[in-house]
């Protein structure tokens, strides 16, 4: 007897933990005899892996679910059963809470314990599981499958990890660690991961081989914390990420290695040095500080003053001249003055950040922070403004910095226009240069000539790779 497949839409919500996190979803799913569904509406198991980080998050998603509600309710005129599984942080810090507010969800599960999604899903009642398992998700998932991505729709996600038509992705996440320790008065993280928890560097070596073994060339190892990274060695001692990053570098086949997100107070000297040793270790840090005044990083608990970052970013500079940074503000933390605001403002333009991401403080439900008392929203708006205007400035000159000079890209991806194909430079601008697709993969120079909004664009250096390309 030939039984239909039942299908799976998954939707993202987040950062890129959340990526590789569906990814591993979608692996679990397919080992159950799932395939992917385009459309939420063709599905027979709808999927939300969902963040916490913005603003009203269990808002947004009890409103999506709502919606989901009518749908599951239309196929089941129609004589079909359509589950609703809710994933990630969200789920995570509601709990059974969204079975008692959303009756359309069927499953609720948290981000370390999605490996029994198979489990959660063949029970008759509706289920939720939250809990910290003792052992680590990692050692029950199946092995990561490339086709299995295939499973997430292309529209949803940025990255191209998600590209259903590529046949093996170039750039691809690792999750090396999870959680955090650090409890920054603003953030829900610790909360929602639970405490900082690393894999053995044997596993993380294996799961690369075989993502090199596929035609992976770039790796970017994930953790909340990532530079608190401490997995087992194969000696039973602990293994710093420098030593992690440098046992990757050996692998042939990755060319390039990335690492996000990092703790200032983590960056140890070995990393530092990774950074002047590691060829394959990418000239390019996030290294959040979130604000520039000492008095406000001690309201927000982050572990360190300004001189402290600021002198880090000396010592990275010096190990790395052509180290760029990007990082993350929180404007308006509450008690912010002008006073603080102006030093967030003199340390960003001491630091000089090829890109930073920045954002109104808000406050997250249960967080130390949103007990303070808040500036009002007019002030945040307007610092922001400001703040963001002096990000985007320092931007653009990184930018254009690039004109004339011949950088490696790590082509990707075909581009929208025929004849071009899209990659990345070392310091993660998206290029595009015109190039025979088979060049997707390799690390190929280009002279830049044009700088756009959010990517540059250039020729290939090398003349007889060019005459092949007009060919
Ligand atoms: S370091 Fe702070 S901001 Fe980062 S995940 Fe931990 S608590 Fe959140």
């Amino acid at each position: 007897m030939i039984t239909k497949a039942r299908r799976v839409f998954i939707k993202t919500y987040g950062c890129q933990m959340n990526v590789y996190d569906s990814e591993r979803i979608a692996d679990v799913l397919a080992a159950e005899g799932f395939e992917a569904a385009e459309r939420p509406e063709d599905a027979d198991l709808i999927l939300l892996n969902t963040c916490h980080i913005r603003e009203k998050a269990a808002e947004k998603v009890y409103s999506e679910v709502g919606k989901l509600r009518l749908m599951k309710k239309a196929a089941r005129a129609e004589g079909r059963e359509v589950k609703i599984a809710v994933a990630g942080c969200v789920a995570q810090a509601e709990g059974a809470e969204i079975l008692k507010r959303a009756q359309a969800v069927d499953v609720v599960v948290g981000p370390q314990s999605y490996h029994l999604l198979p489990a959660l899903l063949k029970r008759e009642k509706r289920a939720v599981e939250t809990e910290f398992p003792a052992d680590s998700k990692f050692d029950h998932l199946p092995e990561p499958g490339i086709r299995n991505m295939h499973l997430l729709p292309s529209r949803l996600h940025a990255h191209p990890l998600q590209k259903a038509h590529l046949p093996a992705p170039v750039a691809a996440f690792l999750t090396v660690q999870e959680g955090c320790d650090k409890f920054c008065t603003f953030c829900v993280v610790p909360y929602t991961r639970g405490a900082e928890a690393s894999r053995p560097v044997a596993k993380v070596v294996e799961e690369a081989e075989l993502l090199a073994s596929r035609g992976v060339k770039e790796l970017t190892l994930l953790g909340q914390n990532v530079n608190a990274y401490h997995g087992e060695g194969t000696d039973g001692r602990t293994r710093s990420l420098a030593r992690l990053i440098a046992a990757l570098s050996e692998i042939d086949g990755i060319e390039r290695l990335r690492y996000v997100t990092s703790h200032p107070r983590d960056m140890s000297d070995d990393l530092i040095e990774a950074h002047a040793s590691l060829p394959k270790l990418m000239p390019y840090l996030h290294l959040p500080v979130q604000a520039g005044s000492t008095r406000v990083l001690h309201a927000m608990n982050r572990g360190h003053d300004r001189g402290f970052y600021l002198r880090l970013i000396e010592k990275l500079r010096s190990a790395r001249p052509d180290l760029a940074l990007s990082g993350d503000f929180i404007v308006g933390f509450p008690g912010e003055t002008e006073e603080d605001f102006r030093d967030t403002l003199a340390l960003v333009e001491a630091v000089e950040y090829a890109s930073a991401y920045s954002f109104k403080y808000s406050p997250r439900p249960g967080t130390p922070a949103a007990e303070m008392a808040q500036v009002p929203e007019g002030e945040k708006s307007e610092r922001l403004t400001r703040l963001q205007a002096l990000i985007a400035k320092q931007q653009a000159a990184f930018n254009a910095r690039m004109r004339g000079l011949d950088i490696d890209v790590l082509f990707e991806k075909p581009g929208k226009r025929p004849g071009q194909i899209v990659g990345r430079s070392p310091w993660l601008q998206a290029v595009h240069a015109d190039a025979p697709e088979e060049m997707i993969g390799t690390v190929v120079p280009v002279t830049i000539d044009a700088i756009g909004a959010n990517s540059l664009f250039g020729a290939l250096k090398d003349a007889s790779l060019r005459e092949r390309a007009i060919a």
